[in-house]
């Protein structure tokens, strides 16, 4: 049977791998796994192909049953506020985050708001497979779309509610908006402005060519925003992605924030004065080292998890954390939903310079700084099951070896992760050091590691 989600869900070029009929058959297959009972919630980002895939999705899931809402152009983290809030049984987003204008893409989504994890998936991959006429309803079962209102009064009204803007709006904070042309052009002029801030904007229309920049807040494609923000000699610079379900931040020096540290800052003001007694902070395998630094300060744990959204949110669940965030600068909030919120994340930084009236660049040199080399060893998806499983022959046993996804070495002075690409024909390394050199010291030892263990399977 063939795969219809990779670790980034189903994400294609649109009209070559992604088709109308493939959207339909996705929508139809997800009714057949709720046994038709909706409603579902469905919503998209700006690309170009947006409304005609939720058409087809949507005529799937009618098809099977389901009724279905229509939030329209929307950030995901808002479809997965109001799935629950809407009393249904699952989500779909329209979206291709933050690959190129000519993908996009189909996620799904529980009944919490959390998106589906693999199991989920290859029980739609399965009914996808099977044939499609038997798993039609009868005309009198069909599903129907369902009127909801604009959710975004609501959802902006609780986001302002979880800082406090009169601080901000004393503080008279100046901000440069980046929306890309992306799914937070809708809401975020708007947003900033009512939690006080002066706010000026750039690529702030949504636009599915995305023509001002790509929609991966890369901070080699934020090169106006930094411009934009030392120019106008503004307090931050902010960046979301396709989907805004993630946001990384430019100092008032122009200096891009590795989406670990605002994570780490993040965690920092939600959980310092929390009241909980076990303070639990979930990250991914790759986080840099601050959150662990952060999280002393704080006094809180750091639970480590494998790679990707679901592992994180799951591993949230299960030990009742209050934090989860990954290095790009996804940060998820327990009690709030269980996505990834990039919006949210906005105001929770703002609240913190506010709170702290200090600069960006003042918080996060509060915190230890590391250095980080990113590089990889070419290598096809066989040679990978087979490297992973025997590169850890070659590490000395005297080195603490961490298998919890790929094999993560960590000496006393930084760490190596070695793991397999789930996208690409690659073995991926991932280093981290207080400085540079020992950073690259630690790459190519782990280049190293790989390439002796692939020359002996060889032999
Ligand atoms: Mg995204």
């Amino acid at each position: 049977m063939s795969r219809l989600f990779g670790t980034q869900g189903l994400r294609a070029i649109v009209n070559e791998t992604l088709t109308p009929a493939m959207a339909y058959g996705v929508g139809l297959a997800l009714a057949n796994s709720l046994n038709g009972k909706g409603p579902v919630v469905t919503a998209w980002d700006t690309r170009t192909s947006n409304e005609m895939l939720n058409h087809a999705v949507s005529a799937g899931l009618m098809t099977g049953g389901c009724d279905v809402y229509y939030l329209g152009l929307v950030p995901t983290p808002l479809l997965s506020f109001a799935i629950p809030r809407l009393n249904s049984t699952a989500g779909v987003m329209v979206t291709a985050s933050h690959n190129p204008p000519e993908f996009n893409g189909i996620k799904l989504w529980g009944k919490d708001g959390a998106s589906y994890t693999s199991k989920p998936e290859r029980l739609i991959e399965q009914l996808f497979a099977q044939p499609e006429s038997k798993r039609r309803v009868s005309w009198k079962l069909f599903g129907k779309p369902l009127i909801t209102e604009d959710f975004r009064p609501l959802y902006t009204q609780e986001l302002l509610q979880q800082v406090d803007c009169s601080r901000i709006r004393k503080q008279r904070l100046r901000v440069v908006a980046d929306c890309g042309g992306g799914a937070a052009s809708v809401m975020i002029p708007r947003l900033l402005k009512q939690a006080g801030c002066q706010v000026e904007t750039q690529f702030c229309v949504p636009d599915g060519l995305f023509q001002g920049r790509h929609p991966e807040p890369k901070e080699e494609n934020l090169g106006k925003l930094k411009d934009q923000v030392v120019k106008t000699g503004a307090d931050v610079g902010m960046a979301w992605d396709g989907d805004a379900d993630r946001v990384v931040f430019i100092d008032h020096k122009g200096r891009f924030i590795m989406g670990d540290r605002s994570f780490a800052l993040a965690a920092y003001y939600r959980l310092r004065d929390s009241p909980v007694k076990h303070k639990k902070i979930v990250t991914q395998v790759a986080t840099s080292d601050v959150i662990r630094d952060v999280a002393e300060t704080i006094d809180a744990e750091v639970v480590l998890t494998k790679v990707g959204e679901p592992n994180i949110v799951a591993k949230m669940k299960e030990v009742d954390a209050q934090i989860g965030g990954e290095e790009n600068g996804g940060v998820i909030y327990n009690g709030w939903s269980w996505t990834r919120e990039g919006l949210l994340t906005t105001l929770t930084i703002l609240g913190l310079l506010a709170h702290e009236e200090a600069s960006l660049n003042e918080l996060d040199k509060r915190f230890p700084s590391y250095s980080q080399v990113k590089t990889g060893l070419p290598c096809t998806d066989d040679e990978k099951a087979i490297l992973l499983e025997r590169v850890a022959e070659q590490i000395p046993t005297d080195i603490k070896c961490d298998k919890l996804d790929g094999i993560k070495l960590r000496y006393s002075d930084g760490w190596v992760l070695l793991r397999p690409s789930g996208t690409e024909p690659k073995f991926r390394i991932f280093a981290e050091a207080k400085t540079h050199a020992r950073a690259e010291e630690l790459a190519k030892q782990g280049l190293r590691y790989l390439q002796k263990t692939r020359e002996e399977i060889k032999i």
